[in-house]
């Protein structure tokens, strides 16, 4: 989709900017998009008029989700970014989302998506943004066509268009500019099922190299 919108105003064209709101999933996901975002607005091509949007109330546990939180703060702080809050700490609104879509053969992550992307695109329409996106996006770690769908389908039932820019190719970017930013960067996705999962990846990981120094 162009990010210019074209109006006619009485005979005469003008272009105006889309209002673009992008769902942030962490500050390190969000560095990327939200400078390539910003990038795109000139003075003279206004292309977006971006605002952000933190909803994400399944990390886990609440001292993680705190770390999150501050860093998508002090990102704000340091690039003068407009950011709306929905600081929801609620796992229950996952695990609910996880018992519908689970009970219709779909995943957890599809469940989180689907949760985040709604409550973006209802926002959206409630703010006058013309459509909204996602930094979960440009994530090599997240399902991604799974994100797109949920995208789309959000933006259908609110009746806001779905912004699917690909950021992929900026990850490595991405983290880097992060990680000289000095966020925190977390090691694992978010709800408890991939901490352990990460946990368990890590030991086996330990066991492996163990077995091999036996061997040496
Ligand atoms: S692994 Fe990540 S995307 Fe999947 S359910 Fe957990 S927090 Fe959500």
């Amino acid at each position: 989709m162009c990010p210019i919108h074209r109006i006619d105003i009485n005979g005469l064209w003008y272009n105006i900017r889309m209002r673009l709101l992008m769902h942030l999933c962490c500050a390190n996901c969000a560095v990327y998009p939200l400078k390539s975002l910003l990038e795109r607005t000139k003075p003279v091509f206004p292309a977006f008029k971006v605002t952000g949007y933190w909803f994400n109330p399944n990390i886990e546990p609440l001292e993680e989700y705190d770390r999150r939180l501050d860093a998508m703060l002090e990102l704000e702080r340091l690039w003068g970014l407009d950011v709306i809050y929905n600081d929801a700490h609620d796992n229950s609104l996952y695990k609910c989302a996880v018992e519908e879509i689970t009970s219709r053969g779909g995943t957890r992550c599809e469940a989180c998506y689907t949760l985040r992307l709604d409550r973006t695109a209802m926002k959206a329409k409630e703010t006058g943004a013309d459509a909204f996106s996602t930094s979960l996006l440009i994530s090599p770690f997240q399902k991604h066509e799974l994100v797109r769908e949920a995208g789309v389908k959000a933006g259908k039932i609110h009746g806001v268009e779905f912004f699917d820019d690909d950021d992929r190719s900026g990850w490595r970017e991405g983290t880097a500019l992060s990680r000289k930013l000095g966020l925190y960067r977390q090691n694992y996705c978010g709800c408890m099922a991939s901490r352990r999962e990460r946990e368990a990846g890590r030991k086996l990981g330990r066991a492996a190299r163990k077995a091999e120094a036996a061997v040496k």
